[in-house]
């Protein structure tokens, strides 16, 4: 159940979740250079950012709503070599809708995960310059748009729901197939299909956290081509792994 050394070592804080492997967080290729070979990525609405709280607007957007969640699909999850990320077999029914996102509705593609070294940090996103122990990312894209490939051109096309975790002394048994599955992709590229069908509810709508209860701004994608194509939500309540979990 717990990570192993090389593979928490693997899974280092990276937002490598669009498969483009010639970037990575120190040196020559961290994220200073990644402008050189990515236009995008010296834009003016780069995520991740903090988040203070004292200077955020409060407003009133229609109710946030997920779609077509209510049951168990196919899932594997791959390793792409900066990042575990887990798709399903058949997604074209999990949406998310309302909130920033109006009325329209974006389909779900893909989650992933940004661990750190230690419990003290690994989120992406700040709130109040406080780090996480861990970021889940949640990706969809706008349906009308057709596909992810697509929706990556369009300021509106992503939208990408995120999810804070605190480590804590429990484990939080919504991850368990995942954390359990990850030990089977430790090679670049490799996969696993979920030994159960996956239940995005438990994922995406856990207990003790209000899906209306949100931080929202335009930006990008975190790793390149670091596309400005992404609502980005981030969920105020946050979440327990375990420190195993972790
Ligand atoms: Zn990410």
């Amino acid at each position: 159940m717990a990570l192993t050394l090389p593979l928490l070592t693997l899974l280092l804080i990276i937002c490598g979740a669009f498969g483009d492997k010639h970037f990575g967080y120190d040196g020559p290729n961290g994220p200073n250079h990644w402008g050189d070979n990515y236009n995008g990525c010296v834009g003016k609405h780069q995520s991740p950012i903090n988040i203070e709280e004292h200077i955020v607007t409060n407003v009133t957007l229609p109710l946030l709503k997920f779609v077509g969640l209510d049951h168990a699909r196919n899932a594997y999850l791959t390793n792409n070599g900066h990042t575990a990320v887990l798709r399903l077999n058949d997604s074209g029914s999990a949406m998310v809708t309302g909130g920033p996102l109006g009325s329209v509705q974006y389909i779900f593609e893909q989650l992933h995960f940004h661990w750190g070294e230690n419990d003290l940090e690994g989120s992406e996103d700040l709130i109040n310059n406080h780090s996480f122990a861990m970021e889940l990312h949640v990706v969809f894209y706008k349906q009308n748009y057709g596909s992810m490939a697509n929706a990556i051109d369009h300021p509106d096309g992503l939208t990408v729901l995120a999810y804070f975790f605190e480590a804590g002394d429990d484990d939080n048994p919504a991850y368990e197939p995942i954390v359990n599955a990850l030990s089977s992709i430790q090679n670049v590229e490799s996969n696993i299909t979920l030994t159960k069908p996956m239940n995005l509810e438990s994922i995406l709508i856990p207990n003790h956290v209000s899906i209306q209860n949100y931080f929202t701004y335009n930006g990008s994608l975190t790793t390149p081509p670091c596309s400005e194509s992404v609502i980005w939500i981030d969920f105020k309540d946050s979440l327990r792994l375990s420190h195993k979990q972790s």
